[in-house]
């Protein structure tokens, strides 16, 4: 997490840093703070809170300079507070430094630079990781680049770093390892940032720095090293993203913008690629390997959070329509606990940044075993895109919003399209069931937007139920992953306790916490379980709990059991997900907003979580 940005060149280097914290303030929101090389020194400032917060603390300050870093955070190594924001300084004042990672052995650096006289003035891990470099560049007598590179052998950990030295003043020292970094080329002047939102207005020349690659980066000279101080070629990539696309357009939150955005980012996730007329679906990263993956033996869809419940109702399509068994693990638990991988394994990485962590270092481990992995990413350019032996984009556009919406749905858009391609070849499903899903696939955009019309329902209801203390999320089949993301998003967003649960399930423990306080959403579309979810509802309509339910448009029966219902618009059951989704993301918005929470930040989460 946390965002890093850098500038050398002829600019001021303040405004384009600030300017671009805000746009990486998704990424972590702890503290910000910046350094700028002003008249031949490093000048420190930094500060708990937004981004917003430091910009006011420097107004009517001489900020000169043509070379900065600038960091916002979010904190693993001691509390958010002044002294543990970033930039860091050296033990001697001379360098500064930004960090986004971990470094894991930092208490064993900590003890040997202490024995050698050092002491700390925060509790973090950079700190630790800075002395360390400047101890060896004192010891050694060598250059900033050179210790740089026998400090990171010593280094175990992910990180992507920045440095500035006084000495040196217009080179800003760059490395990474598990944590992203994008270097902007203009004409005489570079940027750095760890997503390209901050540079895009800039250039749209880029180069994805490599794990395990230092940048010396000067106004008009990029050189990239590996640790073995040998030069590698930059490989410059053009950025395919619109400025607009990562600004708010008239919308009070991202999160709102993006729940909006969602009839237009389907349909561009299946653009090109779904043709219902002509009952074909285009997907290359398919096509080249549809031997492998039609005989897979297995999938197991490897994710976190929300890119999970994507997972899980991948599980339940595949399955149906595929027939291949399918496992959806958590990276974090897969990565330690020797899973069992074999060749002819297909692995499903599902990330929207596509630098999650856990699932980077699950998927490597997975590739030693012969694995073969297909990423499903939103980040274009990102590692898990770089690593994958295929793969399929979700096309949603940046996510800044920290929940994530429009990137699930696309999530979704994608596996479906998989499926339903891998099922066709493999002749799992009719001919007739084929062209009868993808032409309702292909009404999804139409139906979302009918959905979004009637947002206003949804925010009376969250108005109604902002002060409970606890709700409860119910479904059946393929609703029931959505179950799951709505208590998600809702904990996320408003702060208020919510379980997803099989609505079966919950006979067998959640049904004690039924009382009239308690509101309980059921996700009841038409489907093939509907008869027994609305079995469900009676249970906990004779326990007095407030029932919430989620149906399809016509459907007479649940009104009567609930005490409030939104309907959208009627869907084959494989396909209702991508609809069902789409008020729960509202619920939580408007939950959030009448509570008074800033949704775009809430509390301690970060958007794509890059440490373990
Ligand atoms: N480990 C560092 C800290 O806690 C960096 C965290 C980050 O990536 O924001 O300050």
């Amino acid at each position: 997490m946390c965002g890093i940005v850098g500038y050398t060149g002829p600019r001021q280097a303040y405004p384009v840093i600030l300017k671009g914290l805000k746009r990486l303030e998704y990424r972590g929101y702890d503290s910000a703070g910046v350094a700028l090389l002003h008249e031949g020194k490093i000048d420190v400032y930094k500060k708990k809170g937004k981004v917003a917060g430091l910009e006011e603390m420097l107004v009517g300050k001489n900020l000169d300079a043509n070379m900065g870093i600038g960091h916002t955070r979010w904190a693993t190594h001691g509390e958010p507070n002044d002294r543990n924001a970033h930039p860091h300084s050296s033990s001697n004042g001379k360098l500064a430094m930004i960090h986004n990672g971990i470094i894991e052995n930092y208490a064993q650096l900590k003890n040997e630079l202490i024995k050698n006289g050092y002491t700390f003035t925060s509790d973090t891990d950079t700190e630790v990781l800075l002395n360390f470099i400047e101890y060896i560049q004192t010891n050694n007598d060598c250059g900033l680049e050179e210790a740089l590179r026998i400090a990171l052998k010593r280094v175990t950990g992910a990180y992507c770093i920045l440095l500035m030295e006084q000495d040196n003043p217009d080179t800003i020292i760059a490395a990474r390892k598990g944590s992203p970094l994008v270097i902007g080329i203009g004409k005489g002047e570079h940027f750095l940032a760890s997503d390209a939102s901050p540079i895009i207005e800039y250039t749209k020349e880029v180069v994805y720095v490599n794990d395990y690659e230092l940048a010396i980066v000067k106004p008009d000279e990029l050189i990239l090293k590996n640790l073995g101080n040998e030069k590698v070629t930059p490989y410059i990539t053009k950025l395919d993203m619109q400025l607009a696309a990562i600004e708010k357009g008239g919308y009070d939150h991202f999160m709102l913008k993006e729940i909006f955005e969602q009839p237009s980012t389907i349909h561009d996730c299946l653009r090109g690629r779904l043709d219902a007329q002509a009952g074909t679906i285009t997907m290359s990263g398919v096509q080249e390997h549809i031997e492998q993956l039609k005989n897979a033996n297995r999938i197991m869809i490897i994710a976190c959070g929300t890119s999970w419940h994507a997972g899980l109702v991948a599980e339940y399509v595949i399955e149906e329509l595929c027939r291949i068994p399918v496992e959806v693990e958590y990276a974090s638990e897969f990565r330690y606990r020797n899973p069992i991988v074999n060749k002819g394994d297909v692995i499903i990485a599902i990330s929207q940044s596509g630098e999650t962590a856990d699932t980077l270092v699950a998927l490597d481990r997975a590739k030693e075993n012969g694995a073969f992995i297909f990423g499903v990413v939103n980040a274009v350019g990102s590692s898990i895109a770089r690593i994958s032996h295929a793969g399929a984009y979700t096309h949603a556009g940046p996510e800044i919003g920290v929940a994530s919406t429009k990137a699930f749905t696309g999530q979704l858009a994608v596996l479906m399209m998989m499926a339903l391609k891998i099922a066709n070849e493999k002749k799992t499903i009719t001919a007739e069931y084929y062209q009868k899903l993808l032409l309702e696939l292909n009404d999804v955009p139409e139906k979302v937007d009918a959905i979004l019309k009637n947002a206003a329902e949804i925010k009376t209801i969250a108005e109604k139920y902002k002060d409970a203390t606890d709700f409860l999320f119910l479904g059946r089949g393929y609703n029931f992953p959505i179950a799951l993301e709505g208590a998600l998003k809702l904990k996320e967003i408003s702060y208020i306790h919510a379980e997803g649960y099989p609505a079966a399930e919950m006979k067998h423990g959640p049904i004690a916490l039924v009382d009239e306080n308690l509101p309980v959403v059921f996700v009841a579309t038409k489907d093939s379980y509907h008869e027994k979810i609305v079995s469900n509802m009676q249970e906990i309509k004779a326990r007095k709990g407030k029932i919430i339910s989620i149906i399809t448009e016509g459907d007479t029966i649940s009104p009567t059991l609930s005490n409030d219902c939104f309907s959208i618009p009627p869907a084959d059951e494989l396909i209702a997900p991508l609809l069902s989704v789409i008020p729960l993301q509202l619920l939580s918005y408007y939950t959030g907003i009448a509570k008074g929470i800033d949704v775009d930040k809430p509390r301690n989460l970060a958007k794509s979580v890059t440490v373990e």
